[in-house]
């Protein structure tokens, strides 16, 4: 059920403190760690505590958890004084995610081109 935690979730273990991570910020609700590979200078996870698949599943049973995770993001580029920076959601396999509980990439610290690949 959305929102509880997973046994099979990679993302859960870190909150749970079983897997470590490099957090970088921590609320009531969220946690922000180093990406593993990252690919900007920057490049910082935000998830929610709760166990939720994707953005769309989060922001449909929580919009207060929803807009915690993108006031962590103006956070983390707070902290690492980034005047600009990406925030991205991948949301399904076609489009690259391959960790289902939602987190938030957040970029910077390099220039960002658009369209992304
Ligand atoms: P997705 O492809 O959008 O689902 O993003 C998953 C992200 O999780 C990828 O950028 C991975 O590099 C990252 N990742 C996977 N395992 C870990 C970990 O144990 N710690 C931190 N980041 C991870």
């Amino acid at each position: 059920m959305t929102g509880e935690a997973r046994d099979d979730c990679l993302f859960c273990k870190i909150v749970a403190g079983t897997i470590p991570a490099t957090i970088v910020r921590e609320t009531e609700t969220t946690v922000a760690f180093r990406d593993i590979n990252p690919q900007a200078p920057t490049h910082v996870l935000v998830i929610p505590k709760a166990h939720h698949e994707s953005a769309a599943a989060l922001a449909s049973a929580d919009p207060a958890l929803t807009a915690d995770l993108l006031r962590e993001a103006q956070a983390v580029a707070d902290e690492d004084k980034l005047d600009s920076y990406r925030v991205v959601f991948n949301t399904g396999a076609g489009a690259g995610q391959t960790v289902f509980h939602v987190h938030a990439h957040v970029l910077g610290g390099r220039g960002l081109h658009w369209p992304p690949g």
